[in-house]
């Protein structure tokens, strides 16, 4: 398939590095392809960047099939752009897509549309220290039918916006708040998946956390309310004593990719890390002997994100005194150098961009 370019007549202006926050400037140009039955994925185009007309009975608006993905693009030292494992986000979407009963894409057609539009849009490409182009790959039903069913057409499209560093007062810990109440996912459901309904049924948990003091919920598995999942759009890791642990990919949370750089990461180190089922409870007792050393998110968005002070059941635990640990420290600068081609990288994980 071909990827026809049609370009913007008026390029907009860029923002500067310093004021970027997130998610609301848009570069010049969007890729779009359409699905039906009879064709498969066709009409592969990059396009200026512009709203979508809808029908009001569009499906996506009522049942919510719909799935995303979240990866960036890097500026490096020499001036160059390159991608950190994109492959691996178009894998997961296809796994999004099947659970979500949207078609499969093809990983590799999709790459390649990918590295155009980037290498179209590389001026946006921010560099001041922690900017990035974040990109995101959606898809959605697009039948205008309120019938309950799968949708038969679709709608592949990717947008870029060029995002400010996650942390610009520095690396501080966050605070995240256990509840019992709400659940993001059961078992059986669609908590693997990358798809929208997930992080609706999520915000409401989320207001109550905020409204008292912290900053995301800390999921617990949808079946015992025991077990730990995942926090807000971050897979989770405790350091007891010496070992690295994080929770197994049961089915409900989601396998993120930053997750599974960070596991990699610590074994290159010679760290023992393990993927198993850890109770709440359990991390509240490593605490009260002193074991529990570290605690700290996972996500493309933040990379690391430390955490300072869980919540559970009226009971606040601290963590680190307010400080980074040295494993997330080390985490996070190495992750960072490794995206922004700073280091090298024994991994393959990065892609670059080459100009066409
Ligand atoms: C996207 C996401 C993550 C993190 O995935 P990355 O690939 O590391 O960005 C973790 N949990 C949820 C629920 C997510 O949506």
């Amino acid at each position: 398939m071909d990827i026809s370019v049609t370009k913007a007549d008026k390029l907009k202006d860029h923002p500067s590095d310093s004021g970027l926050g997130f998610g609301t400037i848009f570069t010049d140009h969007m890729f779009n392809m359409d699905y039906n039955p009879e064709k498969g994925w066709h009409n592969a185009r990059i396009e200026p960047y512009g709203n979508i007309t809808m029908s009001p009975a569009m499906m996506t608006l009522h049942y919510g099939q719909a799935i995303f993905e979240g990866l960036k693009a890097y500026r490096t030292p020499e001036g160059g752009v390159q991608l950190f494992r994109p492959m691996d986000n178009f894998r997961r979407m296809n796994r999004s897509a099947e659970m979500l009963c949207i078609p499969q894409i093809d990983e590799n057609f999709v790459m390649k549309a990918l590295l155009k539009l980037v290498d179209m849009e590389r001026a946006w490409v921010p560099s001041a220290a922690g900017t990035s182009l974040y990109i995101r790959p959606f898809i959605f039903a697009t039948d205008p039918y309120i019938g309950l069913k799968a949708s038969s057409t679709y709608r592949f499209c990717m947008i870029l916006c060029p995002v400010g560093a996650y942390y610009p007062e520095g690396f501080n810990p966050v605070k995240i708040w256990v509840t019992r109440d709400y659940v993001r996912a059961v078992r059986g459901g669609v908590g693997r998946a990358k798809t929208a309904g997930n992080y609706a049924a999520s915000l409401y948990a989320t207001e109550l956390a905020h409204k008292d003091g912290y900053t995301q919920v800390l999921w617990l598995d949808g079946v015992e309310l025991k077990y730990v999942e995942e926090v807000g759009s971050m897979n989770i890791f405790f350091k007891l004593g010496d070992e690295i642990v994080t929770p197994e990919l049961n089915g409900s949370i989601l396998s993120g990719v930053t997750r599974d750089s960070v596991i990699a990461m610590a074994k290159s180190w010679g760290m023992k890390v393990s993927e198993r089922r850890i109770a709440i409870d359990e991390i509240f007792e490593a605490h009260a002997k002193g074991e529990l050393k570290e605690v700290f998110g996972s996500g493309t968005a933040a990379v690391i994100s430390p955490v300072g002070n869980i919540k559970y059941h009226e009971k606040v635990i601290d963590i680190g005194n307010g400080s980074v640990g040295p494993t997330a420290s080390r985490l996070f600068s190495e992750l960072m150098d490794l995206q922004y081609g700073k280091i090298k990288d024994p991994f393959g994980w990065t892609v670059p961009v080459t100009p066409a």
